[in-house]
């Protein structure tokens, strides 16, 4: 899985959790983005911000997984990843570890996980 060091620090997942859930978020390449604001600009929930010429997820818990964000951006700088989260399960998408490996093993997710 990937690591989580582009997440924002107040949401890192507590280690003692038997079972991490995981969230579908945006993760932004930095080496791609250019600061443009075409993501936060359709970003109905003000999720993402310009911090630095660089777009962040700065309210992943306000964002309701549904790639919004990603058509807009000029550069393709932006994918979405299951993530491992805590918080409100009321918004986005979420998934269990087991239920995760059923999807990925069916292949219904268009990127590969690494470890
Ligand atoms: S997935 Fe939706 S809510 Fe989440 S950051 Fe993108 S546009 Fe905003
Ligand atoms: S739309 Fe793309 S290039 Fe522009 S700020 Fe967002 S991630 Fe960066």
């Amino acid at each position: 899985m990937k690591p989580l060091k582009n997440l924002p620090k107040k949401s890192l997942v507590k280690k003692d959790t038997l079972e991490v859930k995981y969230k579908w978020l945006p993760v932004v390449n930095a080496e791609k983005c250019d600061g443009c604001g075409k993501c936060v600009e359709a970003c109905g929930p003000r999720c993402l911000a310009i911090i630095n010429q660089l777009a962040v997820l700065t309210e992943a818990e306000r964002c309701g997984s549904e790639e919004h964000c990603i058509e807009p951006c000029p550069q393709k700088a932006i994918r979405m990843e299951w993530l491992p989260w805590e918080g409100d399960e009321a918004r986005g998408k979420w998934q269990t570890p087991n239920l995760l490996a059923q999807i990925i093993s069916k292949k219904e997710i268009g990127y590969e996980i690494s470890n």
